[in-house]
């Protein structure tokens, strides 16, 4: 049997910037289990599916961003038993820990929305939440002249959710300065009342909605997807609404756990089964040693990647602290929503778990869109993001 010392279980932004940060403090026996043979700053597919980023720009071999000093196990975790402190992983290895860290991410059901997956294979519906069909969401949308186009934001969990409205909004401004916006008809699915939750930055998005001539139902998600009507039935609280002759579907799929982390009995319940991980300290609630972060963790929190700059350092914190006898640190669920509401114009929310605005720099309203904002979000995080938050620097 393989022994390990902190296990990390994901390569994305949580695992690769915890592990970075663990090997700066000097932690030893850091060992990342993680798949894919590429990583990706996400927060670009928004800004392909904008027009203004390519693929390349957000992807990296994932070889590049393992950090240096940490060892790489290129295998999928299927089970984790908590008695024993082992994970099995798919290529039927069995690996020990003395530490386990949970960051696999959220994976799509697409069993909540039948049909939505086979319109995704006829190209009719795309998303910029799912890599493979996010490079032909601009070109859909750039090209649309008249007609009806549905934008979808999903539900909790969803990876930084409001953010599906990127496209949206960047969508509308490209349709107005061509002199077609008034020839189609623009519909929103949105899971709750407001879009973000926080009453200043919701008042900017539905400012913003309204002066595209957005049509928006509220508290709405979409059931199911006819994909050769191109309709989409959406239950709505007044009852079920079936949006015919959709010419272009911005529906991004609804998102759960891996099942693996409920199966294991670690999770807060089997759907969506995120890690059942104390959200104050990132401590799994019944098992000391394991312990979680990012989209797959229950945090009471929207999850984005702000909140783990946050939460990585807490975490990080937290594991030292636990080996010393010292108290744990406390995570306040500050968190990140940032949408653009033109082109080139961007408001950042940031809060806490109880929504109390978090503003990351003094005395400069976030909310209020800026073009300064929206060229800090385009092109300086995607640098902050590989040369100091992948290297544990953040
Ligand atoms: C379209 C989009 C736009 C976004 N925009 C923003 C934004 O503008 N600002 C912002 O702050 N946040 C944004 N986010 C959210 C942010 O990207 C996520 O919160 C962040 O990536 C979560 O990191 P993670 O490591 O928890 O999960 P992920 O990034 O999903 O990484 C999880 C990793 O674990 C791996 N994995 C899965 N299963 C296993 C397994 N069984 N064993 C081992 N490894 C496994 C996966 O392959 C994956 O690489 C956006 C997300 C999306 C999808």
């Amino acid at each position: 049997m393989e022994r390990h010392g902190v296990l990390v279980v994901g390569g994305g932004n949580a695992g690769i910037s915890l592990a970075a940060r663990l090997v700066r403090d000097g932690t030893p026996g850091v060992t990342v289990v993680a798949p894919q043979p590429v990583h990706r700053y996400k927060p670009l597919l928004n800004y392909v599916g904008g027009g203004q980023a390519t693929m390349a720009d957000l992807e990296r071999p994932m070889a590049d961003v393992i950090p240096g000093g940490c060892a790489w196990i290129r295998d999928a975790v299927e089970e984790v038993d908590p008695v024993a402190s082992t994970v099995r992983t798919r290529a039927g290895r069995t690996l020990l820990y003395s530490t386990l860290v949970l960051c696999p991410g959220l994976v799509e059901d697409w069993e909540a929305t039948p049909g939505l997956q086979a319109a995704y294979h006829d190209g009719w519906a795309t998303s910029t939440y799912v890599p493979g069909s996010t490079a032909q969401v601009w070109p859909s949308l750039a090209s649309l002249r008249a007609g009806s186009a549905l934008f979808t934001v999903p539900p909790e969990p969803a990876s930084c959710g409001p953010t599906a409205l990127k496209p949206l909004f960047m969508a509308c401004d490209h349709w107005r300065r061509n002199g077609v916006l008034n020839h189609l008809e623009v519909r929103l699915v949105l899971p709750e009342r407001s879009a973000v939750g926080l009453p200043a930055a919701d008042e900017v998005v539905d400012r913003a909605l309204a002066t595209y001539g957005v049509e928006v139902l509220r508290e709405a998600r979409i059931e199911r997807v006819d994909p050769n009507a191109h309709a989409v039935t959406v239950a709505t609280p007044s009852g079920r609404r079936v949006l015919d002759d959709v010419d272009v579907a911005h529906a991004v799929p609804h998102y759960r756990a891996p099942r693996w982390i409920a199966d294991s009995g670690l999770a807060t319940d089997p759907a969506p089964g995120l890690a059942d991980v104390d959200p104050n300290t990132l401590r799994h609630r019944t098992h000391p040693s394991i312990w979680g972060l990012g989209d797959a963790a229950a945090l009471a929190t929207r999850p984005s990647g702000g909140a783990l700059r946050r939460q990585v350092a807490i975490l990080a914190h937290n594991l030292a602290a636990e080996r010393r006898g010292a108290p744990l640190q406390r995570y306040d669920g500050y968190t990140v929503v940032p949408i653009t509401v033109g082109r080139r114009s961007l408001m950042l929310a940031e809060f806490t778990r109880e929504r109390r605005p978090a503003p990351s720099v003094p005395l400069i309203d976030p909310i209020k869109p800026r073009r300064a904002t929206w060229w800090i979000d385009r092109y300086a995080l995607p640098q902050v993001y590989w040369r100091r938050i992948l290297r544990g620097r953040v």
